[in-house]
């Protein structure tokens, strides 16, 4: 009787399991599979089991061929559950074998076993009051069951390091009760133990297995997408916000500098101009700064290398530096190493992007002296070690502030540059790119006495180029273009006023449209010009669609370059993707204008 009810409990067990396995959404993991055809096996098993305990309960004859046949299945689910879990501990112990090899071997080892355990000979033995099964049949169980449980052994002992603990658990409690149950067995061979240790073992894998609430992944699942959502709902509120800000900043900007180039202005008068001049160049340099950091953290500022001239770079940051240090009582000086190769491969943009940073720095924090801009190289094989630093005779920064330098919006010594315009976030994204660029940065500095910032960036040396096309002009020059038609296209009004006030100069012929599609009219009426400067935030037709419907029209080969206040990083490269010839941003930069128009619309220049 006793047996009967403990399998049977076994049974009701194995089934409770199935139902709470089955019916919770599950990780779709391979060590999760094997285990739940490890208790469909087990709760098979203890249905043979069930029938082999009533047999003993009524005494009935076991030698007869129906009870062979099951005690034989019974072997089967034995060894079946034995390859089963030898399988599941290979998987958690992360043996490097596929998932179809475990697959194969497992069903090609069963195969083999099921036919020799239906085949090999085996009978009850009587004696006395006890009965066993004996015969080839069983010796080849009890071989099976030992080599598995070996395997079992070896697999953890050499992965115990690589497998969480509680994994461990079911095996040792299959060692140690089975060896309890087959001493017990040995004395009481009619209690059926095999069947309730199997269940037991089943049981305690359940708690061990990747069991987590899927409903918390569901969650976290969904906070993620609501993360990302917000994320790209903040990049889209800075695009609008630049471009927002941007044109506001192109009046001021342009016109500020078209009014300085005035003659008839008074000397008053220009040095407000001036001011408006400065005051708008902070304030677009704060939302670049803004625009860039968040880039940056989101991860979405690529590093873009090509191949360029490091004496063109030099030029531009020094006339740079000379315009910021301005009237200032500064000596710039500049010490560049001869040796450095004339054109090497890496992103110049971002290069002279942390450089300017550090020499806009010291020109802001140096009151007079002078400031060192000092560059040099090691040289290892085709790579250039260029060393760069900025050395200035300025305020110094403060021994226990150094840590804070990089920063975001972190500013230092506010008592002493109150007066000194900056956000703080210059030297953090200055860090961000060094290290996007695999250099280095280190600071130097005595308060009071001067700074000297250093970074080492490696960069490829392409041999046998003496320069390349990098040419930056870092001066205007203008020429005359009488013969030249320009288009321009700009929802806004103060836009275009303040692009026909900038291209006079050139005297260029300028016409202009407001919306896509009054362009794509002018073209279509058989309006020739030398070049377009579309907008392309623009209602009804962006400008990108505008160029798409202008590629449609036939001959239209006119340059057309995407005049945009859309000026985070990295949008230069999609509009040439878009199939626009170049790219400018809003507010003007003259220097850049010049340049476009110079390679668009000066003979010889193309
Ligand atoms: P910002 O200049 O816009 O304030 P930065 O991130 O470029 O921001 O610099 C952070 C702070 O580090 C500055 O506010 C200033 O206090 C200090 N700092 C940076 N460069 C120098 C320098 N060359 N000399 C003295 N102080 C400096």
């Amino acid at each position: 009787m006793t047996s009967v009810s403990i399998v049977s409990y076994s049974a009701l067990y194995m089934l409770l399991l199935i139902i709470i396995f089955f019916s919770k959404k599950r990780l779709n993991l391979f060590e999760n599979k094997i285990y739940s055809v490890g208790i469909i096996v087990a709760l098979f098993g203890t249905f043979l089991e069930i029938i082999s305990a009533i047999y003993f309960l009524f005494g009935w004859d076991v030698n007869t061929t129906f009870y062979i046949v099951i005690s034989r299945l019974v072997f089967v689910y034995y060894v079946i559950w034995i390859n089963i879990f030898l399988n599941y501990i290979i998987i958690i112990t992360r043996q490097k074998v596929s998932q179809r090899k475990i697959i194969f071997q497992l069903l090609l080892c069963s195969c083999v076993e099921v036919v020799l355990l239906m085949l090999l000979p085996f009978e009850y033995i009587v004696s006395g009051d006890t009965m066993y099964p004996s015969g080839l049949a069983v010796t080849f169980l009890y071989a099976i069951i030992f080599v598995c449980l070996l395997l079992m052994l070896i697999f953890t002992i050499i992965s115990v390091k690589k497998v969480e603990k509680k994994k461990f658990i079911p095996l040792i409690a299959l060692l140690f009760l089975g060896g309890v149950a087959m001493l017990i067995q040995s004395y009481f061979p009619e209690i059926f133990l095999t069947t309730p240790l199997i269940a037991f073992v089943t049981f305690l894998t359940y708690f061990t297995i990747e069991n987590p609430d899927m409903k918390l992944i569901e969650q976290l699942n969904i906070a993620r997408d609501q993360a990302e959502r917000a994320n790209n709902a903040k990049s889209e509120f800075l695009s609008n916000m630049s471009h927002e800000i941007r044109t506001p900043l192109n009046a001021i900007v342009g016109f500020s500098q078209a009014l300085a180039e005035e003659e008839n202005v008074p000397e008053e008068a220009k040095d407000e101009i001036k001011d408006i001049m400065m005051a708008s160049q902070n304030l677009l340099e704060i939302v670049n700064g803004i625009l860039d950091i968040s880039k940056i953290e989101a991860g979405k500022l690529e590093i873009v290398n090509t191949e360029y001239s490091l004496k063109n770079v030099l030029e531009e940051l020094t006339a740079l530096t000379t315009s910021r240090i301005g009237e200032k009582p500064i000596t710039l000086r500049t010490v560049f190493d001869p040796s450095i190769p004339q054109v090497l491969y890496g992103d110049y943009v971002r290069l002279k992007q942390i450089v300017l940073n550090l020499l806009t720095n010291a020109a802001k924090y140096t009151k007079e002296g002078y400031i060192e801009f000092k560059v040099d190289s090691v040289i290892k094989d085709d790579i250039c070690r260029l060393i760069i630093s900025v050395e200035d005779t300025g305020i110094g920064i403060k021994k226990e502030s150094i840590d804070k330098l990089f920063n975001k919006f972190e500013r230092l010594d506010l008592e002493k540059n109150i007066t000194i315009e900056g956000t703080g976030l210059g030297l953090a994204i200055t860090k961000k790119l060094v290290e996007l660029m695999n250099g280095s940065i280190v600071v130097q500095s005595e308060y009071g006495n001067g700074s000297k910032f250093t970074v080492a960036i490696d960069q490829r040396i392409v041999e046998g180029k003496e320069t390349v096309a990098n040419e930056i002009n870092t001066e205007i020059e203008l020429f005359d273009a009488k013969d030249k038609r320009i288009l321009l296209v700009d929802d806004n009004k103060i836009n275009l006023k303040v692009a026909v006030r900038l291209l006079q100069s050139y005297q260029m012929q300028i016409d202009q449209a407001m919306s896509g599609q009054e362009c794509i009219d002018k073209i279509k009426e058989g309006n020739s010009y030398d070049l377009i400067l579309l907008d392309d935030m623009m209602p009804k037709m962006s400008g990108v669609e505008t160029l798409k419907e202008l590629q449609k029209i036939e001959g239209f080969e006119t340059p057309t370059i995407a005049f945009t206040a859309n000026a985070i990083s990295g949008m230069k490269e999609k509009y040439l993707s878009d199939g626009f010839h170049d790219y400018l941003s809003k507010p003007i930069d003259k220097l850049e204008l010049n340049q476009l128009l110079k390679k668009y619309l000066k003979e010889g220049e193309k």
